[in-house]
C-alpha cells in the first residue's frame, strides 16, 4: 500500500443494519474500523463483521480494565481482541490518569506496569494470527523514548500505538513531539485519539516523508447521534441540527454533496441522527483522502496547511514547527490558487482507489475548500 494516513472511526455497533457502514446494506461503505470493548461491545466478534475487505483494529478499552485485576483483565481483553480484530493494541495505564502534570515517579510506575501487561499479552499472542501493537505513552520525546526502550528491551512488536489524549490544549501542539519520536521507528504506528484536520494533514505528509502508512482515530463522527452535531463539509465547524427551531443553527438546506445529503432533506437528518453520523463519517473519510492526495506534492501541502491551522496567535509558531518536522523550505507555495486546484483535480482523476462518486465529491470539495480565506 502506498504511504498514507488512514482514518479509523470508532465503531458503535448499536445501530440498525442500514446504518452499518461496514456492510453493503449501507449507502456508505468503509473498511477500516476501530473497535473497543466498551463502545462496540465485548459480545461482538469477527462474525458480526463478515466482510473480506474489512481491517479491524481493536483498542484495549482504556486503563479501567488494567487497574482492576491487571493480569486477568489484560488477558480477557486479549482474548476478545483475538476473536474480533486483525490488529490489536496492548493494555496500558496512562500516566496522565494521575494528572496532566504527573511526576517522574508516577510516569515510571505506569510505564513498568503497562509494559508488564504488554509483555504478558505478547506472550499469549505469539501463536495467533493477530498483529499486536505496543502502546507508548509520553509528553516529550525523551519520555516516549524511555517508554519505548523499556517496552522493547526483550522483543519488538508488530507496530506501535502512541496515545495523543494526554493534553487537550489546542494552542500547544504537543503531538509534534510524538511525530518527531515516531520518525525514529521504522514500523507502522497508530495515533490514538486525535483526528482534526491539522493533525490529519500533517500526518498525511509525514507518511509520505517516512514512506509508511499510519492510522489515527476518533469517535467524532458519532457526535451526530449523541449531540445532533453536523460537521460542515468545507469548514469542519460543528452545526447544531435540532428538532427545535430555537436550538438549531441558522441552516435552511444541507451544504453538502455527500451520498447522504444529496439524497436526504434537512428534516430527514434532523429526525434520524444516524444519517448525521454517516454524513460526518463521509466528511472525515473524504478529508483524509484529500489530504493524502495533496501530500504527494509539498507545494500543494503548504497551501492546505495554511487553511487548516487555527486562526489564533499561535499560527506562526505552529507553521514553523511543522516546517521543521517535515524539513520543508519556504512555507510559501510556488503555486497560485487556480493552478493548485487544477493540479489537485488531475490527481483526483488519476487516483485508482476512488469511486466515480468519490471523485466528483472531492472535486466539488476542492473548489469550495480552496476558496476558504486564510
Ligand atoms: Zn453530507
Amino acid at each position: 500500500m502506498s504511504p498514507r494516513a488512514i482514518y479509523l472511526p470508532v465503531v458503535n455497533y448499536g445501530t440498525s443494519d442500514e446504518y452499518r457502514y461496514w456492510t453493503n446494506k449501507c449507502p456508505i461503505f468503509y473498511n477500516n474500523l476501530l473497535v473497543s470493548p466498551f463502545t462496540t461491545g465485548r459480545n461482538r466478534s469477527r462474525k458480526h463483521f463478515n466482510g473480506e475487505k474489512l481491517k479491524i483494529y481493536a483498542d484495549s478499552g482504556g486503563f479501567q480494565t488494567v487497574t482492576m485485576n491487571k493480569r486477568v483483565a489484560s488477558l480477557n481483553v486479549l482474548r476478545w481482541q483475538q476473536r474480533i480484530a486483525h490488529t490489536a493494541f496492548t493494555s496500558d495505564i496512562p500516566p496522565h490518569h494521575f494528572s496532566k502534570n504527573y511526576t517522574k515517579d508516577q510516569f515510571l510506575k505506569c510505564m513498568y506496569q503497562s509494559n508488564k501487561n504488554a509483555n504478558l499479552m505478547w506472550e499469549f499472542n505469539k501463536d495467533y494470527d493477530m498483529q499486536l501493537y505496543g502502546v507508548i505513552q509520553g509528553r516529550t520525546y525523551n519520555e516516549l523514548k524511555m517508554w519505548y526502550e523499556d517496552l522493547t528491551k526483550d522483543h519488538d512488536y508488530d507496530g506501535y500505538c502512541i496515545s495523543l489524549s494526554n493534553n487537550k490544549s489546542d494552542t500547544d501542539l504537543y503531538w509534534l513531539e510524538q511525530l518527531h519520536f515516531a520518525s525514529t521507528i521504522p514500523k507502522r504506528i497508530h495515533f490514538l485519539g486525535k483526528s482534526d484536520r491539522l493533525f490529519n494533514a500533517v500526518l498525511s505528509i509525514f507518511a509520505q516523508k517516512q514512506n509508511q502508512c499510519y492510522t489515527f482515530d476518533s469517535s467524532s463522527s458519532n457526535i451526530g447521534g449523541r449531540f445532533g452535531k453536523y460537521i460542515h463539509p468545507i469548514t469542519e465547524t460543528h452545526l447544531s441540527l435540532s428538532k427545535y427551531e430555537s436550538q438549531r443553527d441558522n441552516i435552511e438546506s444541507l451544504p453538502c454533496n455527500c451520498p447522504i445529503c444529496s439524497k436526504h432533506s434537512l428534516d430527514d437528518l434532523i429526525n434520524t441522527t444516524e444519517l448525521i453520523n454517516l454524513h460526518n463519517l463521509y466528511v472525515k473519510i473524504s478529508f483524509c483522502k484529500f489530504a493524502n492526495i495533496v501530500s504527494t506534492d509539498d507545494e500543494l501541502f503548504k497551501i492546505i496547511l495554511k487553511k487548516v491551522i487555527p486562526r489564533n496567535k499561535h499560527r506562526k509558531t505552529i507553521e514553523t514547527q511543522v516546517q521543521k518536522l517535515l524539513g520543508l523550505g519556504s512555507m510559501s507555495s510556488s503555486y497560485e490558487n487556480s493552478e493548485a486546484i487544477a493540479k489537485i483535480q488531475v490527481k483526483i482523476d488519476e487516483s485508482k482507489d476512488l469511486t466515480d462518486f468519490d471523485k466528483e465529491f472531492l472535486k466539488w470539495f476542492t473548489v469550495k475548500f480552496m476558496d476558504l480565506k486564510v
